[in-house]
């Protein structure tokens, strides 16, 4: 186990990638604060998995891009296990839109929860991890397209590249105290915020044709690297950016 008697919160957990990363962190003896937005059904399909192998969670309910309530996810994972080790900023969201049409409510909404939310939560996790004295690791699940921009998307890619900079920036300030901070920089990961994608089979294999490795991640190869990243392996690790994208940023076109 190589994560044992260590306490990870996973923000947006209910679903998709953070689902599976809080999966696996409780597979690796972590207890994990279980965060979601919405109805209070709607983590128990991580909660009962993880309780299938005898893991322990909690979940709480937090809005990330709420101050209060960040904090209060911090709060409730330190109540419920005493300590803060791991904090994986997963939760996302994205709409697509002529950049000339954007509504700016939506624009703000998708930076409120994509950068703000990161920040928010990382901040708050930093205080308690500092208070702890024993270091830390703040994730981010970020994007190819913290570097590569995609049209239609300006609100996500520039919220995904704000959160490449807050990254590299807080990893040199908390290297003092051993908080690293790195990203996840996913390519296309089969899960339900590309619903629009999988349900149009002229789009999907645009999509592949971009993939060298042509086929979608799953969110089980993202927890994978999520657990290396928040382990004793990766304490050396801190302000970068780990693409896992089958190679999707390295395309140079067809061959
Ligand atoms: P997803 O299944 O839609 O997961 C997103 C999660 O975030 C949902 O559980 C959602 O809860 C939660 N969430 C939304 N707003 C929130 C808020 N204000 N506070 C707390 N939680 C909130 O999509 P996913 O693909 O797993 O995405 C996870 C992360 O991976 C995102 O940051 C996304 O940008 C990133 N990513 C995904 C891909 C991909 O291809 N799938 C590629 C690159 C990066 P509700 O469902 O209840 O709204």
């Amino acid at each position: 186990m190589r994560l044992k008697n260590t306490v990870a919160i996973v923000t947006g957990a209910s679903s998709g990638i953070g689902q599976a990363i809080a999966i696996r962190f409780a597979r690796e003896g972590a207890a994990v604060v279980v965060d979601y937005v919405g109805d209070a059904d709607t983590p128990a399909a991580t909660e009962m998995q993880i309780a299938s192998f005898g893991g322990r969670s909690i979940a709480v309910a937090a809005d990330v891009s709420k101050p209060e309530e960040a904090q209060n996810l911090i709060d409730r994972a330190v109540a419920a296990f005493g300590r803060l080790d791991i904090v994986v900023n997963n939760a996302g969201i994205e709409k697509k839109c002529d950049f000339v049409d954007y509504p700016l409510d939506e624009w703000q909404k998708i930076l409120a929860v994509n950068l703000v939310g990161p920040f928010l939560v990382s901040q708050a996790a930093a205080r308690q991890m500092i208070v702890q004295g024993q270091g830390g690791r703040l994730i981010n699940i970020s994007s190819v397209h913290e570097d590569l921009p995609m049209p239609t998307n300006s609100a996500y890619c520039s919220s995904k590249g704000g959160l490449r900079m807050l990254m590299r920036t807080i990893a040199v300030e908390l290297a003092k105290h051993r908080i690293t901070v790195n990203n996840i920089g996913p390519g296309a990961v089969f899960t339900p915020i590309d619903a629009d994608v999988e349900a149009k089979p002229e789009m999907e294999k645009a999509l592949m044709a971009e993939i060298p490795l042509n086929r979608w991640g799953k969110p089980e190869e993202i927890a994978g690297l999520a657990v290396f990243l928040a382990s004793d392996e990766a304490a050396y690790i801190t302000g970068s950016t780990y693409f896992i994208d089958g190679g999707m940023l390295r395309q140079s076109g067809s061959y």
